[in-house]
This record gives structure tokens, C-alpha cells and sequence, in this order.
């Protein structure tokens, strides 16, 4: 199985990085990955401050996928993450949703244990590994990797994690996959702008489907289809997610627009993944048990 090491990284998915390696349709490959902080923060002393800016939110990649070309869609099966036994969090003045409140700026060093992340002497969180970053390489412009996109990037969607499927449009010869920013828990929001941030590595299969897109990533759970869209606010990312999980409802089953309006008015949901990002992410789901006269896929 090919490793992609994590000096090997991105700051951005462009159409013009260089492919660190190639893979099949259909192979699976690991990816190790430094934490948003490329691994600078070590102790409570090492605050946000002093890490450079240029050095956050490292993408390991890009990994090419043969065959693969505009139009297409890249799922990648996430199979595994595995993290570090120890992550940090940071709070800092004017950072997070809860910035304008923070007067001083402080890291948080929380070791895992058991499968639990030791928050303080009274409270301990179940970890639930997922990826922040995800992404496949935008048509024209850089995308930095702290921006969230139609390509994926820091899309900070907590179930972006193992078991799940996250399909993502292809812009560019070869899609150019890479990914970063584990996060060992988060919630919904990320409010203080960091989930528990660790290095880990991921082990994914990757699957080519061929001339057929979303416009924005969709992600599959076993019980779950969810678009996520990101916009300059909670309200636009809203209504894209609103409107990307009509089309794609609209071309997986015989409903109108209007019964398909009701029928997310009924029992969809739309869910904030995060509100801290230079655009915010919202998902919106549908379960699969009511839609399984339809046996939607991809
Ligand atoms: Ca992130
Ligand atoms: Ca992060």
C-alpha cells in the first residue's frame, strides 16, 4: 500500500501543484498528516502567536488517481484514521467565534487515553476522529487549505470520518487528492477555530466514477446522504446546500421541485459543520431509510 508522508505537503490545492505520487482507481493508500500547526505547538507554553502563518493548515498530497479528468468524481472511502495520544486547542483574542470575548491568548495540551481525550480532571470526550482538510485540486485559482470549497478543503464536517464516503467533484487531470487538520474530536461549529487538533494518518480507497458531478461534495454514511456547501455567511452556505440536495435529489428520483421542497421541509436536516472558516459550512441530509424505495446512489 502506497504511504504519502507527511513532509510532503500543500498549502493550498491548485491545478498547478505536482503530484507526489499516482494511484488507481480502486487502490488504498495512507496518507500520514502533521496537525494545522504542522506539529509547532508542543507544550502550553508554545502559543498561537508564535507559529507562523505560512506553516498552518498543511495538506498531505496531492496524490494524481490515472484516468481521472473534469467532470468526473472522486469517492474516497475513508477506512481508518488513527491519531497521535495527544493533541492541542487554542483560544486567542479576535480568533473563533467567541474571539471578541477571549482577552487572553492560551493552548491547551489534552492527552488521549483509552479512547478518551482528557479534557480536565472532571471531564473526558470520546474521541471521534475526523478530517478538517479533504480535497481535490480547484479548476483555475489556489485555494489555500483553510478555505472550504466546491473542491472540498477545510470543510471542518465532523463525519468526515471512518466508515463514510466523501465524493468530490474532479477539476483537473487527475484530481490531485490531498488532505490534513485531524481533528481527534470537534463539535458542530468549531467555535474557538480549532477541533482537537492532532497529527494521525488516514488510511482511504479511492474510486473514479466517470463523467458524473455534484456541484458541491456529498458524503454517504451508512444511514445518511448529506451535500456540504460553504458560503461568505450561514445564510448563503444554507441556501447552496439547500438547493445542491434538491439537484440531487432531482436526478435520483421521479419527485417534483415542489415535493422535493416538502419533502426536506419534512425530514431533512440541515446541520452547521462550521462557523469560523473564511467561508461557513453548512450540510444537509436525508435518511436513507426513508428514501430506500429509491436506492439512491452516487
Ligand atoms: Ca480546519
Ligand atoms: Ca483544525
Amino acid at each position: 500500500m502506497l504511504t504519502v508522508n507527511d513532509d510532503q505537503v500543500v498549502y493550498s490545492m491548485g491545478p498547478k501543484n505536482f503530484p507526489v505520487a499516482e494511484v488507481n482507481s480502486g487502490e488504498t493508500l495512507m496518507f500520514m498528516t502533521k496537525d494545522c500547526f504542522s506539529n509547532q505547538i508542543k507544550s502550553e507554553g508554545d502559543l498561537f502567536e508564535s507559529v507562523g502563518w505560512a506553516t498552518i493548515n498543511p495538506a498531505t498530497g496531492p496524490v494524481a488517481v490515472k484516468g481521472a479528468k473534469p467532470g468526473d468524481t472522486l469517492a474516497v472511502h475513508i477506512r481508518d484514521i488513527e491519531t497521535a495520544e495527544q493533541g492541542c486547542m487554542v483560544t486567542v483574542p479576535e480568533m473563533g467565534a467567541a474571539g471578541d470575548i477571549i482577552r487572553v491568548s492560551e493552548t491547551k495540551i489534552i492527552n488521549i487515553t483509552d479512547g478518551r481525550a482528557r479534557f480536565s480532571d472532571k471531564i473526558s470526550i470520546p474521541v471521534d476522529p475526523m478530517i478538517g482538510v479533504i480535497g481535490t485540486a480547484p479548476e483555475k485559482e489556489d485555494i489555500p487549505c483553510g478555505t472550504p470549497g466546491r473542491h472540498g478543503g477545510n470543510m471542518d464536517t465532523r463525519l468526515i470520518k471512518k466508515g463514510n464516503t466523501i465524493y468530490l467533484p474532479v477539476f483537473v487531470d487527475g484530481a490531485l487528492l490531498a488532505m490534513g487538520d485531524l481533528h481527534a474530536v470537534m463539535g458542530d461549529g468549531e467555535v474557538s477555530v480549532t477541533g482537537l487538533e492532532i497529527p494521525g494518518k488516514v488510511t482511504v480507497k479511492v474510486d473514479l466514477i466517470k463523467e458524473k458531478s455534484e456541484p458541491w461534495p456529498v458524503l454517504e454514511s451508512d444511514d445518511y446522504w448529506y451535500v456540504i456547501a460553504s458560503g461568505e455567511d450561514l445564510d448563503a452556505a444554507a441556501d447552496l446546500a439547500l438547493k445542491a440536495m434538491l439537484e440531487f435529489l432531482g436526478k435520483r428520483t421521479d419527485l417534483s421541485l415542489n415535493d422535493r421542497i416538502s419533502l426536506l421541509s419534512a425530514c431533512g436536516n440541515m446541520e452547521i459543520s462550521q462557523i469560523v472558516d473564511p467561508l461557513k459550512t453548512i450540510r444537509f441530509g436525508i435518511s436513507k431509510t426513508i428514501m430506500k424505495n429509491y436506492d439512491l446512489r452516487f
